[in-house]
């Protein structure tokens, strides 16, 4: 407790700051919620330690407010923790934290409107039925338009248009004040088998004796993880303490909320990045006065002023959605054991196919690792099978129908064989094509071979500017070969999008009923879940995605999924990339042939020897596991090694040059760490700023961040030049 009077520091949410001094004028904790004014402007802020004295004392101003809210210790510690492991400064942390300012005033008296669910019909638009789902993510409360046009991402004409025509009708000015105060029973409607009682016991012999532990539920879909977590939720929740349960945003659904709801009597507090401004307000404050127990929420979710929070489950703890990227670059599943790990509590990662970095830590002991063997009920994995293209080259489909144009096909005779009798037999089909292929890869057409960089371990792109081919991690560049150096063959660049193979399977599929699902078209839970309804409903024939459907769905008529390009995955720019494509082929499978009827799985690739599809056609994960981890501790990639990204930004091509320059001649010499680059990113410019690259690489135990600091230290950055660091990046464009 500081007594009134004293000089304390206090950390501001701003992005570069490490605290400044003020005076108390009362009591107050460490870690409380203050306000003050920084340049006449006010602050919510936290006291973050005792002031350092580098302001004259007449200077310093007094404390504003202090308010009866806190953050724990640990916490300050975890802040501090996090800064130092991200390179992001303390205050850009805080701001994670302090993400809804409003929650320390009154709430605003604004104008709301509710849906006129009543309302004459007038025609239902795509950008309507967006301000629909909107509505539905905040269980049709009345919402401000701000915030309508914020969360369902529609133009204010789209709301204006809707309220001239009785569609949205105003209705009060204030918002409802929910508590979410919510009182959880268990509904005992589940026992679980011998398997999955042996794991949640061990979850809950760590809950009820305290003290950290990270432990991997490892399961096949549907073997029974979520019964096992919310075993462990229940056992926490009834300590009296808080629990965090972080999923990806597409896997939390209405079924999912409902699926809590019967389990445990009243719904879950949702949080994700869909709410209104109010919502928000109520939830942040829910969770700072403790009242709110047990929150389902996206990786911000982590970023809640929790009270004595004992539990929290990152569920399908390797997906790549856990990795925040603009704001800040955090790994949502690491952060939250950091936190765990300060603040002495366990956590339960829960995946049917874990990340390597996991993996590493089960190996090393750091990690418990508790498996269920089998699909509850017993259901089956469905068939996996290559097809080889040197083979089952495509045949040239009609751009369309009346015209002659013909264009070069992706679609092997074979898979398109198949999946007409999948048609026939009124079932459906999906077809996925890895989103990882962003540009062309050059590949032999006979024997398969790929372009890859000797160093890396990657696959190299062909850039139109460079007229050369380019290694996105080290930055080697090849010349185009002209025949393929391991057997003469033919080489040409790959790489069809999701819109070409739209195109073909139309052409070739004029009758079938067709949707898209990739992440630009499926941006809201609502269309994910139309969709979801429609597959459910046997009225569409064909899905072609870039990702799989959510989590959790049973899609008992579909019993075709092809792989349009297994390679595409494989041989992409990253030391990932074969991680993530196994992890989603693994996923596509499970998708399939759930029902009474059972599926087949056709993976279309050049290379149908490769270790990475023998594992999944032998559907052995850990076989997997092994051969690319092993590649991976061969090229020193994490996490047997350590990389930090910088990407150096400018609008200025010539500016960037001369920079990018400096740095490189301010390399500090280390041992066991080497700097790569400047290399074009792989998106050289984005709207309209230059962008070039350097990549620091050490093995697990260097500390490259201070290297980082002082390399950084010993340039001036001019101030059109925008820096950016990303320890351990998931994404190298
Ligand atoms: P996962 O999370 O691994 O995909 P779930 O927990 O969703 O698996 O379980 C899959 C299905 O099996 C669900 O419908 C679930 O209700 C059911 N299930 C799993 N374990 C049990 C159990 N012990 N008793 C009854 N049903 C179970
Ligand atoms: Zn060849
Ligand atoms: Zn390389």
């Amino acid at each position: 407790m500081f007594k009134s009077g004293t000089i304390v520091k206090v950390l501001l949410p701003n992005v570069v700051n490490r605290g400044y001094d003020y005076r108390l004028n009362a009591d107050a904790e460490l870690g409380a919620f203050v306000r003050v004014t920084l340049m006449n402007r006010p602050y919510i802020g936290v006291i973050y330690g005792i002031g350092d004295g580098g302001v004259a004392p007449e200077k310093i101003k007094n404390i504003s407010q202090v308010f009866p809210w806190k953050l724990s210790v640990a916490d300050l510690q975890w802040i501090q923790k996090m800064s130092a492991w991200t390179m992001m400064a303390p205050g850009a942390v805080l701001r994670l934290i302090i993400n809804v300012p409003d929650a320390f005033s009154e709430p605003k008296v604004e104008q709301l409107y509710s849906y006129n669910f009543d309302a004459p019909k007038s025609k239902m638009t795509e950008s309507r039925q967006m301000v629909l789902d909107a509505f539905e993510l905040n269980d049709n409360e009345p919402m401000a338009t701000g915030d309508i046009q914020s969360i369902a991402r529609v133009t204010p004409g789209v709301v204006k248009t809707m309220i001239a025509r009785g569609m949205l009708v105003p209705t009060i000015s204030r918002p409802v004040e929910k508590s979410f105060a919510y009182q959880y029973r268990d509904m005992g409607n589940i026992e679980l088998n011998p398997e999955q009682r042996a794991a949640a016991d061990k979850i809950g012999y760590d809950i009820k004796n305290g003290g950290f532990s990270v432990n991997l539920l490892d399961g096949i879909t549907g073997s029974g993880k979520t019964q096992v977590y919310f075993d462990s939720v229940w056992r926490a929740y009834q300590t009296g303490k808080s629990v965090l349960l972080m999923m990806p945003e597409i896997a939390l659904t209405t079924q999912f909320i409902k699926r809590f709801e019967s389990r445990f009597g009243a719904p879950p507090v949702v949080w994700h990045s869909n709410l209104t401004a109010a919502r928000r307000r109520e939830i942040w404050r829910g969770v700072v006065q403790g009242k709110i127990k047990i929150v389902v929420g996206t990786r911000s979710a982590l970023f809640l002023p929790w009270q004595d929070l004992g539990l929290i489950v990152v569920d399908e703890e390797h997906d790549s959605s856990y990795k925040q990227e603009d704001m800040g670059n955090y790994h949502g599943r690491d952060m939250a054991i950091l936190r765990a790990k300060l603040a002495n509590f366990p956590v339960v990662l829960a995946s049917a196919t874990p990340s390597e970095e996991t993996m590493h830590n089960i190996e090393i002991g750091r990690f418990g690792h508790l498996v269920l063997q089998s699909r509850y009920g017993g259901a089956e994995l469905p068939q996996i099978e290559t097809i080889d293209m040197r083979e089952n080259r495509p045949d040239e489909y009609r751009v369309n129908a009346e015209g002659e144009d013909t264009r070069a096909g992706s679609l092997s005779p074979i898979l398109c064989q198949e999946i007409k009798n999948t048609l026939d037999n009124h079932q459906q089909v999906m077809l996925f094509i890895n989103r990882r292929g962003f540009a062309p890869i050059v590949q032999c057409k006979k024997c398969g071979w790929v372009a890859t960089c000797g160093d890396c371990s990657v696959g190299m792109t062909y850039h139109k500017r460079l007229g050369k081919l380019l290694c996105h991690m080290c930055g080697r560049t090849m010349n185009l070969p002209e025949k393929c150096p391991n057997c003469g063959g033919e080489v040409s660049m790959r790489g069809a999008g999701l819109e070409k193979i739209e195109e073909e399977v139309k052409s070739r599929f004029p009758h079938a009923r067709t949707a898209l699902v990739s992440s630009d078209t499926m941006m809201s839970r609502g269309a994910l879940e139309r969709l979801v309804a429609k597959m459910e409903s046997g009225e569409l024939d064909i899905v072609i995605g870039t990702q799989i459907l959510a989590k959790g769905h049973h899609f008992p008529n579909l019993t075709l999924v092809g792989v349009v390009d297994a390679d595409m995955g494989l041989f992409g720019t990253d030391f990932r990339s074969a991680e993530h494509t196994f992890q989603q082929l693994f996923q596509v499978a499970g998708r399939a042939g759930r029902g009474a009827i059972p599926g087949r799985v056709l993976m279309q690739t050049y290379q149908p020897n490769h270790p990475v599809l023998n594992a999944i056609c032998a559907g052995n994960r850990d076989e997997f596991l092994r051969a690319d981890m092993d590649a991976r501790r061969t090229a020193k990639m994490p996490p047997f090694g350590q990389l930090i990204s910088i990407i150096v930004e400018c609008q200025k091509e010539s500016v960037l040059k001369k920079f990018c320059d400096d740095l490189a001649h301010a390399v500090p010499n280390v041992n066991g760490a080497r700097i790569m680059g400047p290399v074009m990113a792989a998106v050289y410019v984005a709207r309209n700023w230059y962008r070039m690259r350097f990549l620091v690489a050490g093995d697990a135990r260097a500390h490259l961040q201070p290297l980082v600091q002082t390399w950084l230290s010993r340039v001036r950055v001019p101030a059109n030049v925008r820096i950016k660091i990303d320890v351990n990046p998931q994404n190298f464009m």
